[in-house]
């Protein structure tokens, strides 16, 4: 597989241009298809062996209709209706695990690596096997939250707020293909309860103007007492996942694109939302599209500067939509 990536990474005569994308998650994966049908050679690097994360997503139309025009095809995903509409319901490594089926068909390079630093259009890569320099045309920065990437390049975000979330699946039978969800009014912590027909999913995060402390399992179990939630019972013995304290850091990278380097910024690393909302996933989608026209143009004079001005939008509903669950805005 490296050999595979050198091969294809130096090949001088190649005039297709070369993106290189950092990380495959959602974002990097969705952008690594739309990169490779608008020609270019791609590689992907992510440093995870396998995909295994069990958080749920909930997918908006408008995503779904994304998966069906790449031929993305997820055996695992729920289709739901919710207010009328259509929604996937779909473990994230599931999702993963399909864009990456996808890639593998486009003949996109995907291996495994870290990277750790990019310089002169250059991207260090650590293996397994040793340390690889990798060039590229375009370099697509789609680590997540907590960014690298964007640290290394020391590109400024704007923060909104800060949080501790947890997340409880417990399985279940409902009514056969509709999405309910309600909102539980509980001093300490914003609940989310969403049945779906396999599960009854209950999202926390804490309220800003409440005293902190950990949210793990004991404590929604605590919570779903407080609210006489007869699902309190089922979170202590047929819980099927629990994520606890997952830290929310709600930000907005001051800039999407660095020119310099060549290099953009999409998903999670470019800005974050609560993920109470159920929004995150879908935005990286949406950030995608953004990127499309720039995979065709970025040599092209103003590109850059483009995406920038494209992305602002996107991302600053991202975070506006967060933002009434935090009151302590740093700016
Ligand atoms: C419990 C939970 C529920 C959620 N529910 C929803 C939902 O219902 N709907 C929704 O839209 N969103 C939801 N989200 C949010 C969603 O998961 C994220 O917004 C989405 O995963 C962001 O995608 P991303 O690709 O930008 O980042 P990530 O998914 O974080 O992917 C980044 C990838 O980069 C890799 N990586 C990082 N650094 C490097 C490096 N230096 N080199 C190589 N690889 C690297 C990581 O291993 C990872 O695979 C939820 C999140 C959680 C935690």
């Amino acid at each position: 597989m490296l050999k595979c990536l050198f091969v294809f990474f130096s090949c001088a005569m190649m005039a297709a241009p070369k993106i290189l994308v950092i990380g495959g998650g959602p974002a990097g994966l969705g952008a690594a298809i739309e990169a490779r049908l608008s020609g270019a050679d791609v590689a992907v690097v992510e440093k995870r062996d396998v995909y295994t994360r069990q958080n749920t997503l909930f997918l908006y139309t408008s995503t779904l209709e994304l998966l069906e025009r790449w031929g993305v095809h997820v055996p695992l995903m729920q289709e739901l209706y919710f207010q009328g509409e259509r929604r996937g319901y779909v473990l994230i490594k599931d999702l993963e695990n399909a864009l990456s089926q996808k890639l593998a068909d486009l003949g996109v390079v995907q291996m495994r690596g870290e990277c750790h630093r990019v310089q002169g259009q250059q991207a260090w890569i650590q293996t397994s096997e040793g340390e690889l320099r990798i060039p590229y045309d375009l370099l697509v920065a789609a680590d997540g939250a907590h960014s690298h990437l964007r640290e290394q390049l020391g590109i400024p975000s704007i923060h909104y707020g800060e949080a501790l979330a947890g997340v409880v699946m417990i399985p279940a039978v409902h009514k056969e293909g509709l999405i309910s969800v309600q909102i539980l009014n509980h001093p300490q912590v914003y609940i989310k309860k969403v049945m779906i027909p396999s599960a009854t999913v209950f999202f926390f995060q804490t309220r800003p103007d409440a005293a902190g402390g950990p949210i793990g399992l004991h404590e929604c179990v605590q919570f779903a007492e407080d609210m006489g939630l007869e699902e309190a019972e089922l979170m202590k013995s047929h819980c099927l996942f629990c994520l606890d304290n997952v830290p929310i850091d709600v930000q907005k990278m001051e800039r999407f694109a660095d020119p310099m380097q060549n290099m953009i910024f999409l998903g999670d690393a470019a800005a974050t939302s609560s993920f109470y909302l159920g929004t995150g996933a879908n935005y990286a989608f949406k950030m995608t599209q953004v990127a499309k026209t720039l995979f065709q143009h970025f040599s092209q004079e103003g590109a850059f500067a483009q995406f920038d001005e494209e992305m602002r939008p996107v991302c600053e509903e991202l975070v506006q939509l967060s933002v009434p669950l935090f009151c302590n805005h740093r700016k």
